[in-house]
């Protein structure tokens, strides 16, 4: 197996992992302005996924992510199981020539470009765009512009993916269930939105452990981060 399918093989059981330790955070969230679906639906569909993955035989990062997408596509049914598989599926397509910084920028914008071709949702629609869109853009900025490493991108991915997904409190769902609700869906987070942070977490954990151990993300990420002087260090 290569080190990077081997590695995407590792990123689908993480976020298995992590999708059904959050099971219940995402039923409760989800039955607060949808229908109570979206834990069990997604635990289930990446649990099958996970376990398509470790059966592909000699399997490359293209392979596995389309797995992944088409087994989401059959399992989790809902609004969110044809927007997270069927733009798996699409943007696997970006991976034929294996995991670079390159590929995954491209990956990321195909799959984000995908979800909104699909669910024709808006920032600011209360729905996994809100957390995806922030998300993919520091990635590319990261990469492209700033030259930072993958591992420091992907970082600042997550951070930018986490105040995505609070932002999607204070605002009015304009798509999906939710948005039947009207003004009542003001002051709940989404859930499509925090499942996509939950996988993007992953991500970054998995891209860690298989990235050089001595390097420590975080004092990076510390360093290129802008600080707000406290009083002490200004002297006030
Ligand atoms: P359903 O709403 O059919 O029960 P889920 O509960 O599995 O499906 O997923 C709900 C999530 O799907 C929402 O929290 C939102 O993030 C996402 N979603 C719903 N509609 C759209 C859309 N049109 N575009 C993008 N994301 C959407
Ligand atoms: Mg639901």
């Amino acid at each position: 197996m290569s080190a990077d399918g081997e590695a995407v093989v590792a990123a689908a059981d993480s976020v298995a992992d992590r999708i059904e330790a959050e099971r219940d955070h995402l039923t409760q969230l989800d039955s607060a302005i949808g229908d109570a679906d979206h834990g069990g639906n997604m635990a289930r569909g990446w649990a099958e996924a996970a376990e398509a993955a470790r059966d592909l035989a000699d399997p490359d990062p293209e392979t596995v992510v389309k797995t992944v997408g088409k087994t989401l596509m059959a399992e989790v049914g809902g609004a969110s199981g044809p927007l997270f598989g069927g733009s798996l599926v699409f943007a696997a397509g970006e991976l034929g020539d294996g995991l670079t910084e390159e590929t995954a920028v491209a990956f990321a914008e195909t799959y984000l470009e995908k979800v909104r071709d699909r669910g024709d949702a808006q920032v600011g629609d209360q729905t996994m765009v809100d957390a995806l869109v922030p998300a993919v853009h520091s990635f590319k900025k990261s990469i492209e512009t700033d030259e930072l490493s993958p591992l420091e991108a992907l970082a600042k991915a997550v951070a930018a993916a986490e105040r995505g997904v609070e932002f999607t409190v204070p605002i009015r769902a304009s798509k999906g269930r939710a948005s039947y609700l009207g003004w009542r869906s003001v002051g709940h987070q989404d859930p499509g939105a925090t499942s996509t942070l939950f996988i993007l977490e992953e991500l970054l954990d998995v891209a860690r452990e298989h990235a050089d151990a001595d390097f420590d993300v975080d004092a990076a990420i510390d360093a290129t981060s802008p600080t707000i002087p406290d009083d002490e260090a200004t002297g006030e």
